[in-house]
């Protein structure tokens, strides 16, 4: 039996009862084992895949908090620091009823991976609660945060273990914990990125992920002789990655032609108005019916909540395809659907949007696929550029900011692209990110010696 298959089955056996995490496990390891078999003898010395699938630690808390009638709460709180070989532990807090020790670990996996890509010296590491913050008060929700921080704080700190927000975790949440966190330890650092822009967050975090997302599609455009210049893009969800993949498409002289969220989705062949899109979204919270009732041009398709909303979106003919709403939300029937109508590049703006089966079957027709793991990795490497301003004490502009996320980005492509090619398969970006990510954190793991 081969390496990957020997640790691949050990994973199994001791992770039964974690489906993600296994997933997870079995996709990467799978896609490095070119890179394993030309370096087996050394990596099996060094125990180097039985070490990287164990996480470093990992925490499981109660979170006890009292709600608005005055009865207490209990949920509870996980931190899982997989490996610090290249920095400190890095990954956001997800804040929703699905959370399980599994999903955070598949999640603190992939981040060691996705975080190596950007250069950036950061470990990977996830956390979060089953809390849900959706429906409760503003007193509920910063009564559950301070909780959380309360014993979080202990495992924590800059130089240490930097978390960020992630589903259920936005401004509001991260400004309540920095504040516990600051009158616990007594300290001010930048213990969490993703910060209010009065106290030490970075400009140009909020537009960084959507971004990120366009600049290595450019890339990936330019290096194959083409240009996002008068291309038709499809976008699905119609939040913050949503949001700023189209406005920075636009900026390219793209035009993007839908946009979705979890009741419909909009087909406007005008191309989208980014501002009255921000308006409903940001700043009513409301639904895209809103954006259809003030925009002649645009189609609004509401969807039962049996069907899946996004998926009218990858019906309408397009040259690229963006997926950025929500896992598995592009699957085989889009996948044929958009080859059919002449598609050229899915980007992943979200996390894991495409099933497995549709990647394979777009790779195989020709489509230039770029996983999330690469392509929304602009999101965490700004974080990064946070943590760098907090150390330095110092606030750079947003043209800075956005300077050095597209340098990163540009970087990832060649990164990946190289990676592929060295191992004979070139254009496959997903092996390529796979190997990439991983070259860096085995390496550093060696020279490290047995720790
Ligand atoms: P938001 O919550 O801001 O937006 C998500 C959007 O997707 C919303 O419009 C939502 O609709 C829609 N949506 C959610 N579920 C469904 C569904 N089942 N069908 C159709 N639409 C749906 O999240 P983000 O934009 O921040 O994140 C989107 C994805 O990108 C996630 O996978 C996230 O993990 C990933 N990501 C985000 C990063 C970031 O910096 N924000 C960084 C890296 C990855 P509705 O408004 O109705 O809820």
């Amino acid at each position: 039996m081969g390496y990957v298959d020997e640790v691949l089955a050990k994973v199994k056996e001791k992770n039964a009862s974690e489906p993600e995490f296994l997933q997870a496990a079995e996709e990467v390891l799978e896609s490095l084992r070119p890179v394993i078999d030309a370096n087996e003898a050394v990596y099996r010395k060094e125990a180097l895949l039985e070490r990287l699938v164990e996480p470093d630690r990992q925490f499981k808390f109660r979170v006890p908090w009292v709600d608005d009638k005055g009865q207490v709460q209990v949920n509870i709180g996980y931190r899982v620091q997989f490996n610090n070989s290249i920095g400190p532990y890095k990954g956001g807090l997800r804040l929703h009823p699905s959370v399980n020790i599994g999903i955070i670990k598949f999640l603190g996996f992939e981040q060691i991976f996705k975080n190596s890509l950007t250069g950036l010296p950061i470990g990977g590491g996830k956390g979060g609660s089953d809390f849900d913050p959706k429906g409760k008060s503003d007193r509920e929700v910063m009564a559950f945060c301070q909780s959380f921080m309360t014993e979080l704080c202990k495992y924590i700190g800059a130089d240490v273990d930097v978390p960020a927000g992630d589903i259920g975790t936005g401004a509001r949440e991260i400004g309540y914990m920095f504040g516990q966190y600051k009158r616990v330890r007594g300290m001010y650092e930048g213990v969490l990125t993703g910060k209010g822009l009065s106290y030490g967050g970075s400009l140009a975090r909020t537009e960084a992920t959507g971004y990120g997302l366009l600049y290595i599609t450019e890339e990936l455009m330019k290096c194959h002789g083409e240009s996002m210049e008068g291309k038709t893009v499809v976008v699905s969800g119609a939040g913050n990655v949503a949001i700023y993949a189209t406005q920075k498409a636009q900026q390219m002289g793209a035009k993007v032609v839908t946009c979705s969220d979890s009741t419909g989705w909009i087909y406007d062949p005008e191309g989208i108005d980014v501002e009255l899109l921000k308006e409903v979204k940001e700043v009513k919270r409301a639904r895209l019916s809103e954006y259809a009732a003030a925009r002649k041009s645009a189609e609004y398709h509401e969807v039962s909540a049996d069907q899946r909303s996004g998926a009218g979106v990858w019906q309408i003919k397009c040259d690229i395809a963006l997926p950025c709403a929500t896992q598995n939300e592009l699957l085989i029937e889009d996948a044929k659907q958009l080859v059919a109508n002449g598609c050229k590049a899915v980007c992943e703006g979200a996390n894991m949007p495409t099933s497995l089966e549709a990647t394979k079957y777009l790779q195989e027709n020709g489509v230039w696929f770029i996983c999330g793991k690469a392509a929304n990795a602009g999101g965490v490497a700004t974080s990064a550029l946070e943590m760098s301003q907090n150390s330095e004490r110092l606030s750079w502009t947003f043209e800075e900011v956005d300077a050095k996320l597209q340098g990163i980005m540009v970087n990832i492509y060649h990164n990946i692209d190289d990676a592929a090619k060295r191992y004979g398969m070139e254009g496959n970006y997903v092996a390529g990110a796979n190997i990439a990510g991983f070259e860096k954190v085995a390496n550093a793991m060696i020279a490290q010696g047995v720790c």
